[in-house]
């Protein structure tokens, strides 16, 4: 009768429910990444990018931002500061930003994200 009561007291341990419990949870999900073709260690450096709109960048200043024209409303006196090796922006004239060149490219041209990407190859498959 001992062996059978720590039996039953052991099943009904939540301890013992949680270890079963974690076991399953501990899984790792298989994913399809066949559905992302975005590949961003493909992107060309910022300023390729900024090439490729054919804007010239200034020195960069002390924290690595260069004074470029704003390809998106254009103009003729440089208001967009952008980060030449992050690639975040931001323009202090249309107020438009972003997070790097890529977004700059696809606003500049009117894009979208898969067509940007793909222009500057980093985009895999169709
Ligand atoms: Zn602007």
């Amino acid at each position: 009768m001992a062996a059978l009561y720590s039996y039953v007291k052991t099943a009904r341990d939540p301890g013992f429910a949680k270890l079963g419990e974690s076991g399953s949870a501990k899984t790792p999900r298989k994913r399809a990444m066949t559905r992302f073709s975005f590949r961003r260690d493909r992107l060309p450096p910022v300023v390729d990018v900024l090439a490729l709109l054919s804007i010239e960048a200034s020195k960069p200043n002390g924290s690595g931002y260069a004074q470029v024209r704003c390809p998106i409303h254009g103009e003729k006196n440089p208001s967009l500061s952008i980060h030449l090796e992050r690639g975040n922006w931001r323009c202090f004239a249309c107020g438009e930003a972003g997070g790097d060149a890529l977004e700059l490219y696809r606003r500049a041209r009117g894009l979208s994200f898969a067509q940007a990407s793909r222009e500057l190859g980093a985009w895999e498959g169709k």
